[in-house]
């Protein structure tokens, strides 16, 4: 269809068209309106021609939106009716909905008319009351600003944020929450992002600060996402207060650093101790030894026991120090390795190897994975709990060990199963605690070491330590390593 050669019948075109177009003369009366005014009005055709156009104008806004059509063709030109105005149009059915009315002016050679597009924005401020209510309602403070960085609409929690009220908002640069040493910076950003609008979080590695209406600042998280609307790039910033969370990562930094202190402290003041308490102990064993080279013949019998329980006491200490020594020294300029746990069950098989044979322990073990450790502190772990393991049980049964690995998703957990004589439930926790022990020295050797420094040695691995076990049935010891 050639459009150009004047065949073509634009009375059609105006009568199918989406959109409601009225014809007005200078007295305002309506002397056209094509099938969709019809439609939307509700009217037929023949009610609304030769009447005025204030018809479709509710009655209370006809004054507000009365236009002066004499004064109007005077210099007719062609403009929206009022503008920033919310304009509304009404039924027949006398419902009211909101639009936006066109005006543009038809000169033909006998006389001049106006002609009226009106639009209905029902669907439009229906998604924008939906959107509004979103905004309302979302759990963190937003602001939507249009292209050039201006507020346009803000909800309750941003108001409660800033301190300042909506009013105060609209309209404004985001430039005012933006403390000052920030602010000449601000609308590069901001234009950045208009330039590659990702929904993305603002400011990624660095630390934000928002400017309070009473000028305090405060830490925040901001999350921004592009919204295309009318034919521009509107922004929606949501914005969080972490004041709360900086705070308290700054008191567990704080906290976390006091800790390494006093366990360093600690440390040392073990180390120190111990190597101290040696030196009189020394003494004491010299002195000992003294009294028994030259003068064993002389002493009574009474007295020789004594002396005898004070040579047990005094080796038994040297244990005790030893023992902490070894304890302040674990982990000490040890450097993680990859560890294959299957030859680390055979070294400790191989250094266990008279007590084994002497107990006639059957030691079993998986196929264990390799991890990533301390390798002498790994040895020590399974060397304590397999030696606990075959000393903890009954006289009368054969000792029986096994050592399994399962794997979950980020780390590997080992079980050290024995058929000893178990561990009380109430006693289950106090075991990994340095010198605690639940049996007298007669009835089961040692000095209530080893699971304190197998704690330790979990400690130093981010890994745990437990014990599940019934008394008479036996134990099973579980740590935990991370996967490599
Ligand atoms: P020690 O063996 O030198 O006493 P540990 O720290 O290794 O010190 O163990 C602490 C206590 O835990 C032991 O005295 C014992 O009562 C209990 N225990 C440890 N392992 C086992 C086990 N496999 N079965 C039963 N009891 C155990």
């Amino acid at each position: 269809m050639n459009l150009n050669n004047g065949n073509f019948n634009f009375q059609l075109l105006v009568e199918a068209s989406p959109i409601a177009l009225i014809l007005v003369n200078k007295l305002g009366h309506i002397v056209y309106v094509n099938s969709f005014t019809e439609r939307v009005f509700l009217y037929k055709r023949e009610e609304l021609l030769n009447k005025k156009l204030e018809i479709l104008i509710p009655k209370e806004e006809r004054e507000t939106h009365q236009i002066d059509f004499s004064e109007y063709f005077k210099a007719p030109v062609e403009r929206q009716m009022g503008p920033n105005r919310e304009l509304f149009a009404v039924k027949k059915n006398e419902e009211q909905f909101p639009v936006e009315i066109g005006l543009t002016p038809i000169v033909s050679e006998n006389e001049t008319l106006v002609l009226a597009t009106i639009n209905d924005l029902s669907e439009r401020k229906k998604a924008e009351h939906q959107f509004k209510s979103v905004v309302e309602a979302a759990p963190s403070a937003l602001l939507l600003a249009n292209s050039e960085g201006k507020i346009e609409m803000v909800n309750q929690l941003a108001e409660k944020l800033f301190g300042y009220s909506r009013k105060d908002f609209i309209g404004q640069k985001i430039e005012m929450l933006v403390p000052d040493r920030f602010k000449a910076h601000h609308p590069k950003l901001r234009k950045g992002f208009h330039s590659n609008p990702t929904n993305r979080a603002m400011g990624a590695g660095r630390d934000l600060y928002a400017k309070h209406k009473d000028g305090h600042e405060f830490p925040i998280e901001i999350g921004l996402s592009s919204i295309p609307a009318r034919n521009e790039m509107h922004v929606l910033a949501s914005i969080i207060d972490i004041s709360e969370r900086k705070k308290n990562e700054e008191a567990l930094k704080g906290y976390t650093q006091k800790i390494e202190a006093k366990n360093e402290e600690l440390e040392q003041f073990t180390y120190i101790a111990s190597h101290d308490l040696r030196e009189p102990l020394n003494s004491i064993t010299s002195l000992i030894m003294l009294i028994k080279e030259d003068e064993l013949d002389h002493l009574e019998e009474a007295t020789r026991v004594k002396l005898n329980y004070i040579e047990e006491s005094s080796d038994r200490m040297r244990s005790l120090i030893e023992a902490l020594l070894d304890y302040g020294r674990l982990g000490k300029n040890a450097e993680q390795v990859s560890v294959d746990m299957n030859s680390i069950i055979a070294s400790v098989q191989n250094d266990l190897h008279d007590r084994i044979e002497k107990s006639e322990a059957i030691i079993t073990s998986d196929n264990l994975p390799i991890v990533n450790g301390f390798i002498v502190e790994l040895r020590l772990l399974l060397q304590n709990l397999i030696s606990n393991a075959i000393k903890y049980t009954a006289k009368d049964t054969t000792p029986k060990v096994h050592i399994s690995a399962v794997q979950n998703q980020n780390h590997w957990q080992f079980a050290v199963t024995d058929n000893g004589i178990g561990i009380p439930k109430s006693q289950q926790e106090k075991i990994f605690l340095l010198f605690q022990r639940l049996h007298a020295r007669d009835q089961y050797g040692g000095i209530g070491i080893g699971l304190a420094h197998c704690k330790k040695i979990m400690d130093m691995h981010h890994g745990q330590l437990w014990v599940e076990s019934e008394p008479g049935k036996g134990s099973t010891f579980y740590f935990t390593l991370s996967k490599i």
